[in-house]
């Protein structure tokens, strides 16, 4: 599940960040509205963190022109106003949610988690693939009854993986979805974590069929 964050204030950014990233969100911020808008209208987000007050377009800027755009990721707005007139604003053009400054992590994560599990984007909570099921909510993973123990990242890539079930992934749309724009990643290290999650989802398994295909010259896909 990837959040972007659009928060000119750093440590507040930085703060939602490391606490999404806890809960095995993948996170990218911008800073500005401009960069925000940038990155946003790439469409590769399951959810947009937005405040309001920020150098370049302001928020609600940003949300109207995704909507003009036909980017329907799920905006939540956050901000420090905490005037009824901006919350209807914001809902009036067209963000899904909001939350006013100051709020408890616990609310902002409630309301992330509801935004993305919204039957709109088609995201369930469990996933699966034969015998193979993750928990999006519990954060877990079995095979045959079987409990399987995933990293973080190991786990971000088995749900992208499992909610492209069955289609071809190449390895950059496995980054682009699973790791951060900043992180300094290479095809290879895809290759790293595809390996990995073979020894825990595959090789334990045997002769149970492998889940995990590699399409030479393209990419990876999980199941038939
Ligand atoms: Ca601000």
């Amino acid at each position: 599940m990837k959040v972007l964050i659009v928060e000119d204030e750093h440590r507040i950014a930085a703060s939602i960040k490391t606490g999404l990233e806890q809960e095995k969100f993948t996170t990218d911020v911008a800073y500005t509205g401009t960069d925000g808008y940038d990155l946003a209208s790439t469409g590769d987000y399951d959810l947009i963190i937005l405040d309001l007050m920020l150098p370049g377009m302001d928020g609600l800027s940003v949300c109207k022109q995704l909507r003009t755009d036909k980017i329907h990721t799920p905006v939540l707005i956050l901000t420090a106003k905490s005037q009824i007139q901006d919350k209807v604003t914001g809902l009036d053009t067209g963000a899904d949610d909001y939350l006013t400054n100051p709020f408890s992590f616990e609310e902002l994560l409630a309301r992330c988690r509801a935004l993305t599990r919204r039957p709109q984007n088609s995201l369930n909570q469990l996933l699966v693939v034969d015998d193979l099921t993750l928990d999006t909510s519990q954060f877990t993973v079995t095979r045959n009854h079987t409990s399987v123990s995933l990293s973080s990242k190991e786990f971000s890539l088995l749900e992208y993986l499992l909610r492209h079930s069955h289609q071809i992934l190449s390895k950059d749309q496995i980054i682009t979805h699973v790791w951060s724009y900043e992180s300094d990643i290479l095809p290879n290290t895809v290759e790293v974590y595809i390996r990995n999650l073979r020894r825990k989802i595959d090789l334990p398994f045997r002769p149970r069929p492998e889940l995990i295909h590699t399409v030479r010259g393209f990419g990876y896909k999980i199941g038939d």
